[in-house]
């Protein structure tokens, strides 16, 4: 397998050699909601982009599979099966026919519950490190396939950048994307459950006599033009979220976050994913400073961070970085 180093370049390194791999968290820059699936799953059109809040797996030769968990949110997260990170590398393990066997070690930046498929991220890097580790020589096609069985979100999280996703959101295809984009996120101090959210979403549809809308790639189609042209404020024009409604109905006070964040002057504001975490896209740093000093002020948002997307899919990092 291929380690990337502190310059970019390629190094080589034998299978059983300790490996880390990082992965994107992603904020959905558009997410519409259709009918449900014969599965209880929900048709989705969704435009991804992986930003440069990161999961680190390392994969460390080990007699059985052990986990442990460090970094944001790390204190209620199971080590056990429970664990899509653990999953992962027992899916692997079974379908390359080797013994499970390895030592996993997360470390968390992306928040858990937060609508930023953290958890799916862990699954991407642990798929990714202990390939390498275990030098199963299946491709980057198996890996895609052993994602998509793991998690909607876990094939984006392999491929990284910006892209499309229909189906439950696990078949990707990379966007044409000019540019890179300037993001504040606000965490929020508590998780939002994605069932719950889109159980909401199926109540107010319910409620308001609304059959389920079909979807397809003519809705996210301004949203496309707009990244192709590399164009900041028809981006944030086109940025839009089916499960915004659903999401602040569970979390009302992310609506004033939503507003603190606008009247600081961003560009464009959502909830990523089934939220609650909130996104906020600027024209430049200073911008994002504007913002990110006004949801710290008036308190809210239990923390902020300020990131670029597009990040790079699952790959192994040297580990000094
Ligand atoms: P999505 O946006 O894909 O719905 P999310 O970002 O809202 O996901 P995650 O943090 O990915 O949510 O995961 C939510 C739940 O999954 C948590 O409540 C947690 O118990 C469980 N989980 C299992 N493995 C992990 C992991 N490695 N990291 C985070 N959560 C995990």
């Amino acid at each position: 397998a291929e380690v990337v180093d502190g310059d970019d370049r390629p190094r080589r390194v034998p299978p059983g050699t300790p490996v880390t791999a990082r992965a994107p968290g992603k904020v959905n820059l558009a997410l519409r909601v259709g009918g449900l699936r014969p599965d209880r799953s929900h048709e989705l059109v969704t435009v991804f982009e992986a930003v440069a809040l990161h999961e680190d797996v390392r994969a460390v030769p080990c007699a059985r599979l052990e986990c442990a968990v460090a970094g944001e949110g790390a204190e209620g997260l199971p080590t056990d099966e429970r664990n899509l990170a653990v999953r992962a590398a027992l899916l692997l393990a079974e379908r390359a026919g080797v013994p499970p066997r390895v030592r996993l070690e997360i470390t968390k930046q992306v928040p858990v519950a937060g609508g930023m498929a953290g958890g799916s991220a862990d699954a991407a890097a642990a798929l990714v490190a202990c390939d390498a580790l275990w030098g199963t020589g299946l491709g980057r096609d198996d890996l895609l396939a052993l994602g998509a069985e793991l998690g909607a979100d876990v094939p984006f999280a392999l491929v990284g950048g910006t892209a499309v996703g229909t189906g439950r959101g696990e078949r990707v295809v990379p966007a044409l994307a000019r540019g890179t984009r300037s993001w504040v996120l606000a965490l929020a101090g508590q998780g939002l459950s994605t069932p719950a959210v889109f159980g909401e979403l199926d109540r107010q549809r319910a409620a308001a006599g609304d059959g389920d809308p079909a979807v397809g790639e003519e809705d996210v189609r301004d949203l496309l033009v707009a990244l192709a042209a590399g164009d900041p404020a028809a981006v944030g024009a086109a940025l839009v979220n089916d499960l915004e409604a659903p999401a602040l109905s569970l979390a009302p006070a992310l609506a004033r976050t939503l507003e603190v964040g606008r009247e600081a002057g961003a560009l464009a504001a959502l909830v990523s994913g089934s939220g609650p975490t909130t996104a906020f896209l600027v024209a430049d740093r200073e911008q994002g400073l504007d913002v990110a000093v006004a949801l710290t002020a008036s308190g809210a948002a239990a923390d902020v961070r300020r990131v670029h997307g597009p990040a790079p899919g699952a790959r192994l990092v040297d580990v000094a970085r």
